[in-house]
């Protein structure tokens, strides 16, 4: 932490110290969803699913890092107890109970959409306030629209080919 650059921030840092948190608390979250999925999903398309979400649970691990940083640069503890993250989330977790990758995928998907939000919402709030937390956020949220790109396009994919072999549930 450094005084003059908490003193530039121009909302209440401990408001903004527990956004980050909960933010820091989905990133872990959907880090474990993305990499738990990547070990039990099953069905058509499995390898190129895996790598996705192998890529992304790997991403999602950077976003932790990049959340964990600023809170440090504020003065802020990073939430230190798993138990907290789901106390913590704005996204929740969504165990992969049905790990066909069908059911998968969606899951993955209501996920980036959620964290989309949350950065979106969090750069509305530091955009005239935090310019640090705003760009941080910004680069965040670009990677999390590229998240649910990624993920639609196999969902799509996917789609097209049970709906042509009728292997539909
Ligand atoms: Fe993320
Ligand atoms: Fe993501
Ligand atoms: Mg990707």
């Amino acid at each position: 932490m450094g005084d003059r650059g908490i003193q530039i921030v121009k909302m209440d840092v401990d408001e903004l110290i527990l956004l980050l948190n909960k933010a820091l608390a989905d990133e872990w979250l959907a880090h474990y969803q993305y990499w738990v999925g990547a070990k039990v999903v099953a069905g058509p398309m499995k390898d190129a699913v895996i790598a996705e979400l192998d890529q992304h649970a790997m991403e999602e691990r950077q976003h932790a890092d990049m959340v964990a940083d600023r809170i440090d640069q504020l003065g802020g503890t990073p939430v230190l107890s798993p138990g907290d993250w789901m106390k913590l989330t704005n996204c929740e977790y969504e165990p992969p109970e049905d790990n066909f990758v069908e059911n998968v995928l969606e899951q993955n998907i209501r996920g980036e959409q959620c964290a989309i939000s949350v950065y979106d919402d969090l750069m509305q709030k530091t955009r005239e306030t935090d310019q640090i937390t705003y760009n941080m956020a910004l680069t965040i949220i670009e990677q999390e629209v590229e998240h649910e790109q990624d993920l639609q396009d196999l969902f799509e994919d996917l789609k097209l080919m049970l709906d042509r072999y009728g292997m539909r549930k």
